[in-house]
């Protein structure tokens, strides 16, 4: 198979394989190029483990710190006339470089949220390594079967409280629209909390700790977005903030059940291209103008470096950075100053079609976006006649 990107809407059904061990490896590279991670947790358990947030995670964790990692993912494998998903590549190609490293790396492909997952995690640490030091929980998912009730919630993306007139970008055509967002329904806010709240952390750090897989001096990390006055009434004043919140109610939570010898925290961090954040209105045009003024200032951070930093500055420094009101990890200041926000703020309403390519980085943020399924790498030969079951990435 040949296979080139499909791109529908704010997805691409295809993936390469070769790209995405590309991808994997561009983010080594990184990671290595910083040096050894002093301090680092030597046995960590990542959920959302193959894309994202989560991926660099695993990488930072494993390529930096030199930890056995255990993930987590939702990924599709392979079939005849289809390739696999991005994620699915990733996860091969990041354990067959970890096990040539020497690193310790499974990956469970399954639901997250079931109690069988938990369980077989649960197994897997105790008869590989006995106990973990870290868990990253980055889940980004539109669905979640309560494994009490049975009930399947829904996510939706939507303002609460009142129609919400925005501009938006076309990923597809590059074109700067207005849309009204129609406000959510009590339930959907109640199923967006339930899907993307902190409940299943919870439940995750319970199956741990009444397995007793939790080292001493356990750590928890989750990532939320805070943003601005652009993004909040799609975003932090909606029902997605909702679900935010909820993970900032469950930290407190999570950190008292761990007792003062270990620690649960939120990180806030920056907006950044990836499956689950093309998907929302306004963060593609918003991405792309934030993309723009932060690297003309030189202040521009890939995925892999935004969560190096976070594990260097803040997770396992010496001196680990001051923390919000509500005792998140900020790692989104340097997109939230003055000068900055306002640089955006000044081009948010003046930004059309015609003048996008000198106001913001939309090539940018679309070539983030082939990158995530694996188009775009130099060197890799986009013409090769593959067969998409390849594994020995
Ligand atoms: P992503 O789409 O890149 O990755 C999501 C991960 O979740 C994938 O590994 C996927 O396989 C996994 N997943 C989804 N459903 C699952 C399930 N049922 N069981 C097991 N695995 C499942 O997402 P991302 O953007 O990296 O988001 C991760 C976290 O970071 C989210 O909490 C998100 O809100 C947060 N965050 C993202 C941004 C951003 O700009 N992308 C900014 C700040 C915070």
């Amino acid at each position: 198979m040949i296979i080139k990107p499909r791109i529908r809407g704010f997805i691409c059904t295809t993936a390469h394989p070769k790209g995405c061990a590309a991808h994997v490896d561009s983010q080594i590279a990184t990671v290595k190029a910083r040096g050894a991670l002093v301090g680092a947790p030597k046995r960590v358990l990542v959920i959302g483990a193959s894309g994202g947030y989560g991926l660099a995670s695993r990488v930072v964790a494993a390529f930096g710190g030199g930890a056995s990692t255990l993930g987590v993912s939702f990924e599709k494998a392979p079939e005849d006339t289809r390739t696999a998903t991005a994620g699915w590549y990733n996860n091969h190609a990041f354990e067959r470089r970890a096990k040539a490293a020497g690193l310790y790396a499974k990956t469970f492909d399954g639901d997250a949220f079931s109690d069988a997952m938990k369980a077989q995690v649960v197994d897997a640490i105790k008869s590989d390594f006995g106990q973990i030091d870290l868990m990253v929980y980055s889940l980004a998912s539109p669905v979640r079967m309560d494994p009490k009730s049975g009930v399947l919630h829904r996510s939706v993306i939507k303002p609460i409280g009142g129609v919400h007139h925005v501009k938006t970008l076309n990923l597809d055509r590059g074109v700067v629209h207005e849309v009204d967002l129609e406000p959510a329904t009590l339930d959907e806010i109640k199923a967006t909390v339930a899907v993307m709240g902190g409940e299943d952390w919870e439940y995750w750090i319970d199956a741990l700790q009444s397995a007793g897989v939790l080292a001493d001096g356990f750590r928890t990390v989750t990532y939320t977005y805070v943003g601005s006055e652009l993004t909040w009434p799609i975003y932090w004043h909606g029902t997605l903030g909702k679900a935010k919140e909820d993970l900032d109610r469950a930290a407190t939570a999570i950190r008292k059940r761990l007792g003062p010898a270990g620690d649960a925290r939120v990180a806030a961090l920056k907006a950044v291209v990836t499956q689950a954040s093309s998907a929302i209105p306004v963060v593609p045009l918003y991405a792309s103008l934030l993309f723009k003024v932060m690297k003309e200032r030189d202040a521009h951070e890939t995925v892999i470096e935004h969560i190096d930093r976070l594990f260097r500055s803040a997770l396992y420094s010496k001196s680990p950075p001051p923390l919000d009101e509500v005792g998140r990890i900020r790692l989104d200041a340097i997109e939230l100053s003055n000068p900055i926000q306002g640089e955006v703020k000044r081009r948010w309403p003046i930004v059309t079609t015609e003048n996008l390519p000198q106001l913001a980085d939309f090539d940018g943020f679309r070539a983030d976006f082939l990158k995530i399924f694996g188009f775009g790498f130099a060197g890799v030969d986009y013409d090769e006649d593959l067969d998409p079951a390849l594994t020995a990435l």
